[in-house]
């Protein structure tokens, strides 16, 4: 007798979880360009700047000197101490090497906390628009992402009322993520504090995103949750990554500071799943945070500078509104006024827009509000002025199709 096997041959876990929308708008857009198209592309979440050559040189000589073994699972204590050296000088802030793990990535980072905490059948709040990645993370970790809708008329602001309505004795997490992908709003620092409170009130921790720490414009100065009061630490967990503050995307280098009991568990699961961040990355790593920070400043400027084109010009096409952000390096304008019946979704739209005008751009849908598009600023400076021409274009031909 043949075997019959159940039809479900992947995991439960993954029912829930869905493609990243950013990565499949990479995925088009690079099949026109193979095609010989020329595309201008705004989907991507990655600085268009080189890993600086001081942190090149580092990884070159790291190869070199053979540090190409195995390191602790939780980065070397000389990567730990360089990334609490940078919280210290930056933020004045003391933690202790066991409360800080280096990661893969923020994405290994933000994966691995929530394998610690969550249990299924726990919440997580998660104010939206949000980073495709958050609520799939849950997904996977089998908890229930309790999504909290931010107001684009009031800047996508995250307050403590808002989040304090949502939270209940379910909720075992509030993922916060300051500056955000994909609108760039900032939590104004009193806020979040007051969120932390209340959350370590109730024994609910608070994971901060703090991968676009460092890009603020307008003055603002970088704020980081690792600084709460000494009574709030055992609550309170930073996310944080090399990629986008050192144009180190691809060399995967991440870390988390939280609770020494929390990293502790992070490291039992990392020693089982991909053990260290690559040596060589780790090396590069400890160049980047304690090298000189010129760069950094450099690509901040140049981002800011790019916002300041882009804002103004997207608001200047009749019908298109955009909130003008203070931090990461996207832009989040409002498109509900072209939405109809023959173009239902921000997902239609950036079809539209990519297939006929070449401008790639990532919806809205997959942040967790539709109506919008994600335009990514990381991007060189004609290539913007470039998009904002097509899509004008692109704009005034759907208008008169209607
Ligand atoms: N957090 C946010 C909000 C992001 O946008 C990203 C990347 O796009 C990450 C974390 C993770 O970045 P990485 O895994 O490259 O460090």
């Amino acid at each position: 007798m043949a075997l019959v096997k159940s039809a479900r041959l992947f995991a439960q876990r993954l029912q829930n979880v869905e493609e990243s929308s950013t990565m499949q708008v990479m995925i088009a857009a690079q099949k026109l360009k193979s095609e010989g198209v020329e595309v201008v592309d705004l989907g991507a979440g990655e600085p268009d700047f080189n890993t600086p050559e001081n942190i090149k040189e580092a990884g070159k000589r790291a190869i070199d000197a053979n540090f190409t073994r195995y390191t602790p699972a939780v980065g070397v204590a000389p990567l730990r101490d360089a990334i609490l050296r940078r919280y210290r000088e930056d933020f004045g802030v003391e933690r202790k090497r066991d409360e800080v793990i280096a990661t893969v990535g923020g994405k290994h980072s933000i994966f691995n906390t929530l394998l610690a905490l969550i249990d299924p059948g726990d919440d997580v709040i998660i104010p939206a628009p949000y980073w495709v990645t958050f609520p799939q993370v849950v997904h996977l970790c089998g908890g229930r992402p309790v999504i909290v809708e931010t107001s684009p008329e009031q800047g996508f602001s995250i307050t403590s009322e808002l989040i304090h309505k949502h939270m209940s004795d379910r909720t075992k997490l509030v993922i916060l993520n300051s500056p955000c992908n994909p609108t760039g709003a900032v939590i104004a620092p009193g806020e979040f504090l007051k969120i932390c409170q209340l959350a370590a009130e109730r024994e609910i921790y608070v994971l901060s995103d703090e991968c676009y720490q460092v890009f603020l414009y307008d003055g603002l100065q970088p704020s980081t949750a690792a600084a709460v009061p000494e009574h709030l630490r055992r609550w309170v967990i930073v996310s944080g990554s090399l990629s986008k503050t050192y144009a180190m995307t691809g060399w995967r280098l991440g870390y988390t500071i939280g609770p020494s009991e929390l990293v502790s568990q992070m490291a039992k699961i990392q020693g089982h799943e991909t053990s260290n961040p690559t040596s060589i990355a780790q090396a590069a790593g400890i160049e980047a945070l304690t090298g000189p920070q010129d760069s950094v400043r450099e690509m901040i400027r140049e981002y800011e500078r790019r916002r300041n084109f882009l804002v103004p010009a997207l608001n200047h096409i009749p019908g298109v509104r955009c909130f003008t952000p203070q931090g990461a390096f996207y832009v989040y304008p409002d498109i509900r006024a072209f939405l109809h019946e023959g173009l239902k979704t921000s997902d239609d739209f950036a079809g539209r827009l990519l297939s006929e005008a070449h401008v790639a751009v990532t919806p809205g849908s997959g942040f967790g509000m539709d109506g919008f598009i994600r335009i990514s600023y990381a991007a060189a400076y004609t290539a913007l002025e470039e998009a904002v021409r097509r899509l004008a274009n692109f704009l005034r031909s759907l208008e008169s199709k209607r």
